[in-house]
């Protein structure tokens, strides 16, 4: 088998891996990116709630404390320069009690000695003036900070991954890491039936970082994934709400919050449940119920039958409960990026420039590239929502008319998935293009727009329909929970506004 070579491996297109790669395109280097999933976006970062964090609630002299900041920082210039969606929203940490005073002003104090300088402690009415859909009946004061916001995650890692390429990174899908060893001054690797030789070797795979690590010997940590569930609410739903709403932390972490997604949407979220199973992507009726009669303390004006999607992301924890960026002790070459929770997906950008440094400081050259393409094409994105009718006629259109509307209820046309299959990511998948394109996102979750998105991925990949992988979560189960979560709510009487 011939064996190809590379300067850099990144192992994961998640946000680290896939920031990382796009950070190294900028220097005269072989970049390579092994992923075991069909796209990239496949772990943590598909999963989450989206927040870019302040950098006030990571405990001051930590790693997480450490990049978060810088990391919040750079991403304005990264979503003018990617078009990935991002806003400055803010946030604000309520408190419910007297009680609860306290834990707000240990989170000022932390965010000052974390450089934080946005931090603003309310009063009660200056927190219900500044966000009138709070719970006035809970909302006892708040804690703001002007520079945290909402990114969707996987588009920033899609936007990554696309720029990459364009600047010559290379992406292997479905090529899970299975072997590696040290020869010489370089790292053999396999990965989907193919053998690669690689100077530098990076971990960056999330809950499968201590797997990775094994195959050099004994991993140097562990991981402690835990799971955390939410409720979306279908797209309009954040109207009037343009902050993202914490609890006060508590033993768990940052605690149930309610935001507006980038798109529009509310969603509720997450819980913190530690698993065993590193795939167990389900969620269950009692979390997600709790997770709502938690969440309406804070903001109480939302309606659950507006719901039209539960899920369920995994933290890639680790059992030194902070990031690890450190070289193995096994395999020289080898740098660890493991461990990286929230606020990881904000850090990401930051957590890439300190890897570019310590591959320099361990001989990589990096010279710069003179022709570096900072810009990415913007994506083709579904116009703002129209009539339904309208879209309902469009619909009718005929294949292959790009003005004709693949899914009615996000109402995207075919211009928009065929753009999405030809942007340098190869796409076999339904939720490939759903998260491209938001086919799929809508009320109907993909049950009108499924079959269409199927032919037009099997026919530009030139592969059998029955090839293109469906939706990751049966629409059915995803029905079924729903249903179950409303009927513990209140005896089904879910909406109280
Ligand atoms: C519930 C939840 C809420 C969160 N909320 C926030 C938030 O609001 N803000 C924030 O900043 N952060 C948040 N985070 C954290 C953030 O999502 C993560 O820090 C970030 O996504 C981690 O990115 P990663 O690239 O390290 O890992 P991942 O995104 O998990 O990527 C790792 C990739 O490696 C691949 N892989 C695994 N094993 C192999 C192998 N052997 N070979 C090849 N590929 C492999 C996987 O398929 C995966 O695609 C949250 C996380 C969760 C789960």
């Amino acid at each position: 088998m011939t064996q190809e070579t590379f300067d850099v491996t990144i192992i994961g297109a998640g946000a680290v891996g896939t920031a990382l790669a796009r950070e190294l395109t900028r220097y005269q280097l072989d970049v390579l990116v092994l992923e075991a999933s069909d796209d990239v976006a496949a772990g943590a970062t598909r999963a989450n709630s989206g927040i870019v964090h302040g950098g006030y609630a990571a405990k001051a002299g930590t790693r997480k404390a450490e990049f978060c900041r810088p990391g919040n920082r750079m991403f304005p210039r990264l979503a003018a320069e990617l078009d990935f969606p991002y806003r400055a929203t803010g946030s604000v940490v309520l408190c419910f009690s007297e009680g609860d005073e306290a834990a707000l002003e240990r989170l000022y104090a932390n965010g000052v000695s974390n450089g934080v300088d946005d931090l603003e402690l309310c009063s009660r009415d200056e927190t219900l003036r500044r966000i009138p859909r709070l719970n006035p009946a809970e909302v006892h004061g708040g804690l703001f900070c002007a520079g945290a916001g909402i990114v969707s995650p996987y588009e920033y890692a899609i936007a990554m991954m696309e720029n990459a390429i364009v600047n010559g990174a290379r992406l292997r899908l479905e090529s899970p890491v299975t072997a590696l060893s040290h020869i010489g001054e370089r790292i053999a690797l396999e990965a989907g039936g193919r053998e690669y030789s690689t100077r530098i070797l990076v971990n960056a795979a999330g809950v499968g970082a201590e797997g990775v690590a094994a195959l050099a010997g004994s991993p140097p940590f562990r991981m402690k994934p835990r799971k955390g569930q939410y409720i979306l609410l279908r797209r309009g739903t954040a109207e009037g709400l343009d902050t993202v709403v914490f609890q006060p932390p508590n033993e768990n972490g940052k605690g149930i919050l309610v935001t507006p997604t980038t798109w529009g949407n509310l969603m509720l979220g997450p819980d913190a449940q530690e698993i065993q199973d590193q795939s167990d992507t389900g969620t269950d009726p009692e979390s997600l119920a709790r997770i709502i009669r938690t969440a309406r303390r804070s903001v109480k004006d939302f309606d659950v039958k507006q719901a039209i999607r539960v899920f369920s992301g995994t933290r890639p924890a680790a059992d030194r409960g902070d990031f690890i960026i450190e070289w193995s002790e096994t395999i020289p070459g080898m740098l660890h990026m493991a461990g990286i929770e929230s606020p990881g997906l904000t850090a990401s950008p930051a957590l890439a420039l300190e890897a570019v440094r310590l591959l320099g400081e361990a001989g990589l050259s990096l010279r710069k590239r003179p022709d570096f393409q900072p810009l990415r094409r913007a994506p083709t994105r579904p116009a703002p929502l129209g009539p339904p009718a309208q879209a309902a006629k469009r619909a009718q259109l005929p294949e292959g008319d790009p003005e004709r509307i693949v899914c009615r209820c996000e109402q995207v046309s075919e211009a928009t998935v065929r753009d999405a299959l030809e942007r340098g990511i190869p796409l076999r998948s339904t939720d490939g293009v759903k998260r491209r394109t938001r086919a799929g996102m809508g009320a109907c979750q993909g049950a009108f727009c499924g079959p269409r998105v199927r032919k037009l991925v099997a026919d530009f990949g030139g592969i059998d329909a029955d090839n293109v992988l469906g939706p990751s979560r049966n629409r059915d189960r995803i029905k079924a929970d729903l249903d179950a979560t409303r009927c513990l709510l209140d005896g089904g009487n879910t909406h109280d506004s």
